[in-house]
């Protein structure tokens, strides 16, 4: 199978809201008007960023679902990606479940696959997206203001406990593991909630390397500091995710570590205030996710995370370089 054969059979398809896919030197996109082009890539390269051997298909959902993940943090609306591959070797079992993996969530989101490049070489996979956001109506990183709520929708941490399993360093219940791999190996792109959250949130961030890490951006970009309440946050990986208590099987310490400063949750971290308690339960609502409120924007720059009294705490994985 040749570099055109493997394109035409696995990566190709008709478009249907783009004005050109596949086959040109160039894919054409017509955004409504009224709307602004988000875009964002996200490279995911072996070794780095999944195991080898990782299940192809698994491996196609992620891949795309990591930039869903960015689009849903500015609440665009997803429309088309491209997609630049470099694989050892032309594997057609492989390819063909990789696309399956792909085009599944691509199309639970109406984002068609217009583009991209193949080559030879360590498996790597580049996707950039391409959403459509009314004018002006992006969510970023700096309008987070002393005051506002910070909420998290989804669980926190599980990602990061089923790489501390995979690794060898904790064991889990097999119920527990095959809960929190899934999360790992395929995350919910919040693309719906990032939508509803537009007019309603004042900034906003998706989780990709740690909350902690994460909410320092937002901290940066808007000038303020966050109080958050470790209690709230590591609680919820205990009760939500799995209906079994997490906190009876690890230390404090640890779960609070994976919660806080675990990555690749693909969860959203967003900020608003408090006059838009209401509007931030109808936007879960309407888009089906839960949301959790885990602390407060402050004026005083700086993460500061209390336990159930208010003490702060000073844990090691606290001040660690990008929390630094
Ligand atoms: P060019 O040399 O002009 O950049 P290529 O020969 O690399 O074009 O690609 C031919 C066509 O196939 C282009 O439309 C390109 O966007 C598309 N394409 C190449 N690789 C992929 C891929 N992995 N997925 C989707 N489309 C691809
Ligand atoms: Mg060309």
């Amino acid at each position: 199978m040749g570099e055109f054969d493997l394109i035409a059979r696995h990566f190709k398809r008709p478009v249907r809201r783009a004005a050109l896919g596949v086959g040109d030197d160039c894919a054409l996109l017509a955004p409504r008007p009224g709307m602004q082009l988000a875009v964002s890539s996200d490279m995911l390269v072996e070794g780095r960023h999944f195991f080898a051997g990782v299940d192809p298909d698994a491996l196609g959902h992620k891949a795309l679902a990591v930039n869903l993940s960015d689009l849903a943090a500015c609440g665009a609306e997803p429309l088309a990606f491209t997609l630049a591959l470099a694989l050892p070797s032309a594997d057609d079992a492989w390819l063909a479940a990789f696309a399956r993996g792909l085009y599944g969530l691509a199309d639970a989101h109406g984002c068609e696959l217009v583009g991209g490049d193949t080559t030879r070489g360590p498996l790597n996979i580049c996707i950039t997206v391409f959403g459509e956001v009314p004018t002006g109506q992006a969510l970023l990183r700096s309008g987070a203001q002393a005051g506002d709520d910070l909420y998290v929708s989804g669980t926190l941490g599980d990602a990061r406990l089923a790489l501390e399993a995979l690794q060898g360093r904790v064991a889990l219940p097999p119920a527990l593991l095959a809960a929190a791999r899934q999360r790992l190996e395929r995350p919910t792109p919040r693309v719906a909630l990032g939508q509803r959250l537009r007019g309603v949130a004042s900034s906003a961030i998706d989780l990709s390397d740690g909350l902690l890490g994460d909410v320092g951006h937002v901290l940066r970009a808007s000038g303020a500091g966050v109080r958050i309440q470790a209690k709230d946050a590591s609680e919820w990986i205990a009760e939500n995710a799995y209906g079994i208590s997490a906190s009876s099987l690890f230390d404090q310490d640890f779960l609070l570590q994976c919660v806080l400063s675990g990555g690749d949750d693909y969860e959203l971290a967003f900020t608003a205030p408090a006059a838009a308690r209401a509007k931030v339960a109808e936007a879960a609502l309407q888009a089906n996710t839960a949301v959790r409120c885990i602390g407060q924007i402050e004026s005083a720059p700086g993460l500061r995370v209390v336990d159930a009294t208010g003490r702060e705490l000073t844990l090691p994985f606290l001040s660690f370089d990008h929390f630094a």
